[in-house]
């Protein structure tokens, strides 16, 4: 017997079983197409939402950059210390993202 990864819900199950324990996931009626397709699905729609994510984060750093410039804060202000933020975390969220992209495309093709 050997464990396997549930294609619906990710979680270890028995190769034998018939049902995932876990989401009732029927794997017996599943063909191995059917699996193959609901993990392409599943890996689109991941790729998708860091997509989503990663774009918000540059409109974050672009937003947060542009105040930074033309806001007319003064250094050393909360608007001004509030930019610097949203420009840090939103380079490093768009990084994290990208990154994340490159493994899910690396790992899973
Ligand atoms: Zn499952």
């Amino acid at each position: 017997m050997a464990l396997i990864d549930c294609p619906s819900c990710n979680k270890k199950i028995s190769d034998k079983a018939d049902n995932c324990p876990h989401c009732g996931f029927g794997l017996g009626e599943a063909s191995s197409e059917d699996i193959v397709r609901k993990q392409q699905l599943k890996k689109f729609k991941k790729l998708h939402s860091i997509q989503n994510q990663s774009m918000f984060a540059m409109l974050l750093f672009i937003a947060g950059f542009g105040f930074m410039y033309w806001g007319g804060a003064d250094k050393g202000d909360l608007q001004y210390n509030l930019a610097v933020l949203s420009v840090v975390i939103g380079f490093v969220w768009y990084i994290v993202n990208r990154v994340r992209i490159v493994i899910i495309k690396r790992f899973s093709s």
